[in-house]
Formats: structure tokens, sequence, C-alpha cells
């Protein structure tokens, strides 16, 4: 199961909508489409032909009729697609196959090398954070510029791995786009922009995406791991802190 989720968010990735794809598939969906049809054969049940299929299935509540999914990370009534879409349920289960975690582990492991050199560098694992909160998309030379920063020099080799290429999926009318809420590149399925974060008040407004005013090949987005468990609970962090603050000048 985790196999199959984490193939429906990578496909996700690539592709701009489910089920319109020509591309290969990635190897995760093959590996959970194969152990499904194991278990199907066994329990004598048929096994989805097609991917149009298989997402169909996808889209309907867990566990699915007849099948022994065993203990997972999912729970009854979860379904994995929602209109074609993978939903937060198939994210979490994808995460005990992957590297969403793995990429969230990044902090963890600066905060560790921020430990062991002592109190020094509290400010710049600091700093840090807050650049991944406040720069989900970034130019080249932007990040080359942080780089520089006194206070991020010495996680420098963190910080480029924080980043990645825009990805094809995130490209419209050869543009990138970003949500004003939130930061992040979106995707576009039919005329709607679908922000990474589904809570996101820009997710499907089309008057929240806004082009960016540089080459795709000049811009890096953080790695989506770090997007959902850094900068979207950081968001929240500093909308609350504002409230505060504006509640004490009153
Ligand atoms: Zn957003």
């Amino acid at each position: 199961m985790a196999h199959l989720a984490r193939g429906l968010v990578e496909l996700e990735r690539m592709t701009h909508a489910l089920g319109t794809t020509g591309l290969p598939y990635p190897p995760s969906l093959h590996i959970g489409w194969n152990r499904l049809g194991r278990l199907m054969l066994r329990r004598g049940l048929p096994i989805p032909p097609s991917l149009p299929a298989l997402l169909d299935l996808c889209e309907q509540p867990l566990p699915w009729p007849g099948l022994e999914l065993g203990e997972g990370a999912w729970l009854p009534g979860d379904r994995l697609l929602a209109n074609r879409r993978v939903t937060e349920a198939c994210i979490e289960i994808a995460q005990t196959a992957g590297d969403l975690e793995q990429e969230e582990q990044l902090m963890k492991r600066v905060l560790d090398h921020c430990r062991l050199r002592g109190p020094e560098l509290q400010p710049s694992y600091e700093r840090f954070r807050t650049f991944l909160i406040e720069r989900p998309v970034l130019r080249n030379i932007e990040l080359l510029d942080a780089t520089r920063e006194p206070e991020l020099r010495p996680l420098v080799d963190f910080l480029k791995e924080a980043y990645e290429s825009v990805p094809p999926s995130c490209l419209r009318d050869g543009k990138v786009y970003v949500c004003k809420h939130c930061g992040w590149t979106v995707t576009w399925h039919g005329g709607e922009p679908l922000c990474g974060w589904q809570q996101c008040p820009g997710d499907r407004d089309p008057r929240s995406a806004v082009p960016v005013a540089h080459p795709s090949e000049q811009l890096l987005r953080l790695r989506e791991g770090l997007y959902r468990y850094v900068t979207v609970p950081g968001l929240a962090e500093q909308e609350f802190l504002r409230q505060i603050k504006s509640r004490q000048v009153v």
C-alpha cells in the first residue's frame, strides 16, 4: 500500500493530471501495482488491467472489499485519490515508503550538526529554518547570496541540499506560478491551480496563482518534504505570533 501511495504521489508530481500520462510510470507505482496484483490474484479478485482502472480503484475508500491489506498508516475510510488527486491520507501512507520523510530528516541533521558545534550555531539553525519558511521558491542566484550570509555560511551544504529544480509539472505556458498565500509552486488541473497544501486558501483559486517573473531554469524550490514539514507549520506559527503581537499592541 505504501508503494502504491508513493507511486501515486510521484505520478502526480510528473504529470499535470493523473491518468493523462505518456511517461514511464514511477518505479514505486510498478512495485505497488505488482504487489496489489499478487494479493488480488490470491483472493481471486480481478486485477486492475490499466492505469485508469487502477486509479478508479484508488478512488475507493479503504479497505478494498475482499483484500487484507495488513497494518499500515491507513485508516478505514481513507481514499488514496479524490477526483484523481492524491489525498492527505495518500501522502501520509506514502511516507512509510519514502522520501518525503527523508527530506524532513534534513532538519534533524541540521539540528544535530548545530548542537555538536555548540551554542554559537543556535542563531544559524534559527536563520536556516526561517529561510526555508520564507523562501519556498527562489532563484539560483538568491540561494548563492544566502550561502554568503554569516549565519547561513556554516550550513551551506544543508542549504543546497534543501532545494531542487522546479519540476516540469509546475510549468504552464512555459512559466512557473506560485501560490500567493504560501509561496509554493502550483500545478494546474484544467484551469484550476492546485497548491501543494490542500488547506491553503489559495488552493484551486485562480486569483491566488501568480506567475514568477524569471525563467524556470533560474528557479529552485524547496524539497516537498521540507515544504510540508517546515514551511507549512512555520507559516501557521508566524501567523499565530502575528496575531498575538497585534493583540498586545491593542
Ligand atoms: Zn498555497
